[in-house]
């Protein structure tokens, strides 16, 4: 039955992504962006859809949609140069934020799903990564704006719905990537794609040791719709992710190749508490929802390509 969901931080990579999937099921969306890393270009195309609507406004200040029958928190600085630019943003929307779209939940007896991280995880001393993983998260650190935001959020959501019954779940997010990731935020696949794509020597931070897995697009938000519409009742997290483990080096390889470019590598200093390695067990995953990722990098990063491009203008 078509629904009427909040989605927050519709206009960044992810959140315009899940406003598509839904509103192409028939829903009715109402997208919240206070565009402090969103970009209303990620909207443009929804500007003429009926069932759209655009609300700009900070989640950190309470307010009222309506009634809504779903929402979606994907709201915050998600990559570690916007959340060391917008630290003390990146704890608000991640604490007071996540409180106020857990209130509208609760008044319209409506699910909702937090869109939380493996950086929940920090530098893990448990790989792969399994839900039951408590972490191993600098608190003070460069990073903690973010994953201590996050892991605020997930105790928030558990706490709402053990003391008031909202119907919650929790997606552990794992690196992502596809059209619409900011180009200039410089994580490390737009960061290889822009320079491959300019002639510009990749910059690979560290010796290129350190892992990622990383998961196209489309395969995340199957991930995530699947998760909000499961029937079973799990309310503890579940990663969703591609196992598929990548070097940082093999990664920029890998766009060497699907750019065509020859361009040099150089190495730069490896920012403070970067993990050496993530890679998600997607057990739960793949035994609560049947859900596995289907795109390999090799051809994620190809369909890729255009949008990068045409980023660089
Ligand atoms: N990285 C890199 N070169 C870049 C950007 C990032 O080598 O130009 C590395 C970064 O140090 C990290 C990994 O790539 O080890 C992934 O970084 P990203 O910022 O994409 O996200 P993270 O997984 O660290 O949140």
């Amino acid at each position: 039955m078509p629904q009427t969901i909040l989605v927050t931080g519709a206009a960044g990579f992810l959140g315009s992504h899940l406003c598509d999937a839904l509103l192409a099921e028939g829903h009715t969306v109402i997208g919240a962006d206070n565009l402090s890393t969103g970009n209303r270009a990620n909207i443009a195309h929804l500007a003429t859809e009926p069932r759209f609507s655009f609300l700009q406004k900070d989640i950190v200040q309470p307010f009222d949609p309506g009634k809504v029958d779903y929402v979606f928190n994907m709201a915050s600085p998600a990559s570690p140069i916007d959340y060391a630019r917008l630290g003390v943003e990146t704890l608000l929307v991640g604490s007071a934020g996540t409180i106020n779209t857990l209130d509208i939940a609760r008044k319209y007896s409506a699910g909702y799903l937090h869109a939380s991280t493996s950086e929940c995880y920090g530098d893990p001393e448990v790989h792969p990564q399994v839900e039951t993983y408590w972490g191993h998260v600098n608190p003070i650190g460069p990073r903690s704006v973010y994953d201590e935001a996050k892991r605020f959020s997930e105790a928030a959501v558990m706490a709402y719905h053990r003391y008031y019954g909202v119907d919650t779940h929790l997606v552990r997010i794992f690196n992502t990537y596809g059209p619409r990731l900011q180009a200039n935020d410089g994580r490390v696949i737009s960061n290889f794609m822009i320079q491959a794509l300019r002639g510009e020597p990749l910059t690979i931070y560290g010796d290129g040791s350190q892992t990622r897995s990383f998961c196209y697009v489309s395969d995340l938000i199957d991930g995530i719709v699947r998760l909000s519409r499961s029937t079973t009742d799990e309310h503890l997290p579940v990663n969703i992710g591609n196992p598929d483990e990548w070097t940082i080096l093999e990664c920029a390889q890998e766009v060497l190749k699907v750019t065509g470019a020859s361009v040099e590598i150089v190495l730069k200093p490896l920012p403070q508490d970067d993990p050496t390695r993530r890679k998600p067990d997607i057990t739960r995953a793949r035994t609560l929802l049947g859900w596995e990722p289907k795109v390999k990098l090799h051809d994620g990063l190809h369909k890729s390509l255009a949008y990068f491009k045409s980023s660089i203008g």
